[in-house]
């Protein structure tokens, strides 16, 4: 059993993590927030202080918002933590490389979890498409942004990637899966009036794939990827938890992404292993990059 240190004690930990890590693998040792804790388990306001005065611990899990959490990833990797990072890595592209580099020269784990891929549809419907051509794919990414970030002004704050921060599970599903890379030809960003991030917006990549995200659904939520081929529908329903084959559900076990991430994460830092991908996130970039700004309604939540 490993000692393990939870920062950010805000909706994802309380919700998946706190919950996953009570496992056989991780002991939760301390958290770091300014205001939330957990019942029983030491609790720090300050990251340094922790690092400092905790060398039992040595692995780190951050479930900060993206902008903050680079100083923290970077200041647990110069401390010779292990460290684990909510989706999407980081702020921006360049930022998770060099936080790679810094894990690589300090002989320690980085791991950008993608909490999506782990949905348990996900692996069955790689290995349904491996082998397939694909003609055509569409993703519907819609949900309701005050049920899932209730009052979280940083999601459109610079940086917080506004319908993008949950596009991306649908974008690190999307990169996980198809048999062949796609890249993006054209987007349409809608941005509220008063706000810095889209809070929707519809994509076209190549090879016939395109996508539609949305912030404003109220009523059933709506994280579906479907995907023709040369040999058969396959869909993805319900965030990657239902797998439909040319209209057959198909059975794939017991859903459990957060534990999962934290299962992979035990087995990395037994060697010090990194596993680093930002390909979701190039998705984004090149979203905010090449997209066409459309305003619409201001938001408050
Ligand atoms: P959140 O509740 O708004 O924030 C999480 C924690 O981050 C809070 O405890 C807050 O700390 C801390 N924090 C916020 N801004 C900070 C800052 N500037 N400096 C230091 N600490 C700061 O966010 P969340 O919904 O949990 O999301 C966090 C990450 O998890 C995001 O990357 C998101 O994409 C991912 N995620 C979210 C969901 C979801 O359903 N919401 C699902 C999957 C993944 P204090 O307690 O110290 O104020």
């Amino acid at each position: 059993m490993r000692a393990i240190c939870l920062v950010g004690i805000g909706k994802i930990a309380v919700d998946q993590h706190i919950p996953a890590i009570a496992s056989p693998d991780w002991m939760l040792a301390a958290t770091v927030s300014r205001a939330g804790a957990v019942d029983g388990v030491p609790a720090y306001a300050d990251f340094a202080r922790m690092l400092a005065e905790r060398p039992d611990i040595d692995t780190v899990s951050l479930c900060l918002p993206p902008v903050p959490r680079y100083d923290y990833a970077a200041a647990a990797i110069a401390a010779g933590r292990h460290v684990m990072l909510e989706k999407p890595p980081g702020a921006t592209l360049a930022e998770v490389q060099a936080l790679a580099r810094m894990a690589q020269d300090a002989g320690v784990t980085l791991y950008t979890t993608w909490h999506s891929r782990m949905a348990k549809g996900v692996a069955p419907a790689k290995a349904w498409l491996a082998d397939k051509i694909v003609t055509a794919a569409h993703i519907t990414w819609k949900e309701d942004v005050r049920r899932w970030h209730p009052g979280q002004d940083w999601v459109f704050a610079p940086g917080g990637m506004g319908v993008f921060d949950p596009g991306s599970n649908a974008l690190s599903i999307m990169t996980e899966i198809l048999p062949q890379p796609v890249h993006l030809r054209h987007a349409d960003l809608y941005f509220p009036a008063n706000r810095d991030t889209p809070i929707a917006a519809e994509l076209t990549w190549t090879g016939n794939v395109t996508g539609s995200f949305d912030w404003r659904q109220t009523g059933p939520q709506s994280w579906d990827i479907v995907v023709q081929t040369d040999n058969g529908t396959l869909a993805l329903h319900d965030g990657g938890a239902r797998l439909v084959i040319d209209g057959k559900d198909v059975e794939s076990g017991a859903d459990r992404e957060y534990p999962a991430l934290y299962d992979r994460m035990a087995e990395l830092v037994k060697t010090a292993a990194s596993e680093v991908d930002i390909t979701p996130m190039i998705h984004v970039a090149d979203a905010l990059t090449l997209g066409k700004r459309h305003v619409v309604d201001a938001f408050d939540f």
